[in-house]
This record gives structure tokens, sequence and C-alpha cells, in this order.
């Protein structure tokens, strides 16, 4: 088998001559392995997968989605017209694009109207924004059951501090006032996400189970419920590959239990993010320097490898103290040192190797010398939709890896992009 091309510095150098460093790097072949991993799981009458595209929403990676049946969750009005530009079909029978949003913003309320998207609404209010934008038809509910679990606390997605969905008590009211006003509630949605550990999710999956099969009696036009996304990625361990066969029973269960509960057929959908594409992408950075803090009286100091890649490239390390395996690419790498991992940004916290508390975390790396690669792995999800133009940086660009071929799926950004919605227009508004 040929080594991976990742791992091979001329093939590295000669990509960076083309198009500079650093770029993102996506694997064909591994985005379609997750896919079909998850294709098993839902395969069968009456299951369906949706991606939830805020984790990736490159056109080629949506491509491959539509391509494979998968369906989608958006959160935006723009994600909606990406999901339409990548060829999905609109409308909402069958409700191939789902728009899950806590607030309307921008075009979100327009695009409900033009595309006729079912709209999943996960405060009271937005049943009233709704019906004041004109928009009647069917709705989704999504539930805050009052239970949860994110990675991180910032990603707490249920229970009495989670921002998102309506609470358990207030849902069956708010469907029956959005049935009499014309709004047939026809899916029922929580997204509790996930602890670390697929089991985990399985749990999470059960008792929701629970709380559907409770609601739906209250619910006649639901037709579907969606267990949302937070399928856990292993970022440490490249090699796990989760067993979802107890998810997989769980969900078919379900399903026959809904059937028992309420006589009709009701579709069990999943929603997942980051497992459908989080090792399918990687991060390739230049080493630009290496240096040392001078160690003091207590031993005190760390060796830096100086990168050109930075949180405006992948966040989550300095955003969530999120693990990222590295690895190192040269011809002649000297023997592994503890290395700390940082970028080009001004912000002592653009660091790689880092946890939540503490901004530095030396890692056990070979030695490269500058000009040699950094590859950041996993980068896939909430990587690229995540960057930003911090410090006037332009987005790096992203290549697309098939069959040995490499494509540019978007380039490097240019000073001209990062001010492209700058003006100077005079507004009607003055003092009063
Ligand atoms: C973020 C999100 C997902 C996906 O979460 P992952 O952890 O990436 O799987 C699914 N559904 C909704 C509503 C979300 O907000």
């Amino acid at each position: 088998m040929a080594a991976h091309p990742l791992s091979d510095p001329a093939f590295l150098r000669a990509l960076a001559a083309e198009i500079g460093t650093p770029f993102l790097f996506y694997e064909a072949d591994v985005l379609r392995k997750r896919i079909a991993t998850i294709r098993d799981l839902v395969a069968g009458p009456s299951l369906a997968a949706r991606f939830a595209m805020k984790a990736c929403s490159a056109h080629l990676v949506l491509r491959e989605m539509q391509k494979s049946g998968v369906w989608i969750d958006a959160v935006s009005g723009n994600e909606v017209l990406r999901a339409k530009r990548a060829g999905f079909a609109m409308g909402a029978e069958p409700p191939v694009v789902l728009l899950t949003a806590d607030v309307f913003r921008d075009n979100a309320l327009d695009v409900i109207r033009s595309e006729r998207v079912l709209p999943n609404l996960g405060s009271p209010g937005q049943l009233r924004t709704l019906a004041e934008a004109g928009y009647r038809g069917p709705v989704g509910l999504r539930v805050n059951p009052g239970f949860g679990h994110g990675h991180v606390r910032a990603t707490d997605t249920g229970g009495p501090s989670s921002k998102h969905g309506i609470w358990l008590d207030d849902l069956l009211p708010l469907a029956a006032a959005a049935e009499r006003d014309g709004f047939p509630v026809t899916l029922l949605h929580a997204h509790v996400g996930s602890g670390p550990e697929v089991e985990e999710f399985n749990e999470n999956v059960a008792r929701l189970a629970l709380v559907f099969e409770n609601l739906l009696p209250g619910l006649p036009s639901c037709s579907a419920v969606s267990f949302g996304g937070g399928l856990p990625h292993s970022y440490r361990d490249p090699s796990f590959a989760p067993d979802l066969g107890p998810l997989g029973r769980t969900l078919r269960s379900a399903q026959e239990s809904f059937r028992t509960r309420t006589g009709r057929d009701i579709r069990v959908e999943i929603e997942p993010g980051r497992f459908f594409v989080a090792p399918c992408a990687t991060v390739v950075a230049r080493v630009a320097d290496r240096k040392h803090t001078r160690t003091n009286e207590k031993g005190e100091g760390h060796g830096f490898l100086m990168v050109d890649a930075g949180f405006v490239d992948l966040v989550r390390p300095a955003m969530y103290g999120a693990f990222h395996r590295i690895s190192v690419v040269g011809d002649r790498l000297g023997p592994p040192e503890a290395w700390a991992v940082a970028g080009p940004l001004c912000e002592s916290g653009d660091v790689f190797t880092r946890d939540a508390a503490e901004i530095v975390q030396p890692r056990d790396l070979p030695t490269p010398e500058p000009g040699d690669f950094v590859l950041l792995h996993d980068a896939g999800a909430y990587g690229a939709v995540m960057s930003s133009n911090y410090n006037s940086l332009g987005r790096a660009p992203q290549v697309w890896w098939e069959e040995g071929r490499a494509t540019l799926m978007s380039r490097r950004e240019t000073l001209d992009d990062v001010v492209a919605a700058e003006c100077e227009e005079p507004l009607r508004t003055t003092s009063l």
C-alpha cells in the first residue's frame, strides 16, 4: 500500500509551492467511509440521517451527502441556501432540509417562506414570528427534555441551564395552539448532545425515546422524531471505530414503541455533525521556527514550535481546550522533545497544545526543522466553518483529495475578500 500522501514531505512541499500554507486537506475516501457507517446505522424503512451542516458546509462535502441520500439539518437561512446550491431538494414533503433555529435572523424567515423548508422551533414566540411573517404550514418543535450532555460546558444542549429548545412542560400546550392556528406539528426534535463515549449517546437516545413516547399521543400530525446529533468522534485514537450496533437497536426499538403507542409509522431520525466529518480534513501548517523560553530556578520554561496556522484556522483548542492529534512531517526529523505548538496570531492563547485550564501543555513530538510541516488532525468538523479573518488574515484554502488527485475547493482569501463588506454609505436615520 502506498504511504499516505500527508506523510510524504515531497508531496507536501509540492502542494505548498502551489497554494502556500496553511491549508486544509480533505480526503474523499475518509468522508465516504463515515457516510457509509451512518447509512448502515439507519438502513431500513422509516429511518433517516441528516447531516448537521454547521459542522462543515463546504460544497464538495455537501455534495457527497446529497449523493448518498443523507438529509440536512441547517441552522440559518444561508445554510439552507448553501444546501440548495449543493443540490438538495427544498420543500417540506419530504423535509429534506430542516431549519433548526433558536432565533430567526437575517434571511431565515424569507428562506422559510420562499423555499418552504420545515422550520424547527426552539422558542415558543417563534410561532408568532412565523405567523406575522405570513407563513402557515408544518413546523417541527425542538424540546428541551430537562437533561443533556455537552462534551464541554459551552456545548451544554439540554437541562435547565441550556438555551436550546422548548421546555418539556410547555411543549404540548404550544403544539395544541400551533395546530389550531394552522401549523401542524409534523416533527418532534431534541438535541441533547453526548459525552465523549458512544455508550452515553445511546443512553441519552433511550432516555429521550421515553420522553418522545409520552409526547407523541398529544401530537396528532407528528410523523417524525429526531434524536439530534452528538454522536462522538474519538479525537485521541484514529483507529477507534465505535460499535454502533447497540445504537441501531435502540433506534429501532424506539420506532417500535412509537408505533405501539400511536398506531402510526413514525420516521426516526438522527443528525450527526462531527461524526460525519471530523476525520476527513487535516490542517497542514509549516514550521516557521523553534524557540525556547528561559528556564527559571523552578525549572519552568517551554520549547515552542512556531507554525503558520493559528486559531483562525482551527479554533477548537483555543475555544474549548479541545484535543487534536498533531504530527510532524519532514525529511530529517530530530529526536522527540516536549513541544508546544503555537501560531502566528497576536494572542497568547494561540496555542494548539493546550486544555481548557492550561494554555501551554507541551507534547512529545519529533523535532522538525523550519520549513517542515505540522499536521493538525481531525479538523473536518468545526474547523473551516469556525475560521475567521482575525488579524486580517485571509481564510486558508481548502483542498479536496480524491483518488490521487487534488482539487482546490476554495482559494486563499485575499485582502479584497477581507474588506469586501466595508463601505461608507450615509444612512437615513439621524438623531431625533
Ligand atoms: C450542532 C447540532 C448538531 C450536531 O452536533 P454534533 O455534535 O456535531 O453531532 C445536530 N443537531 C443540532 C440541532 C445541532 O445544533
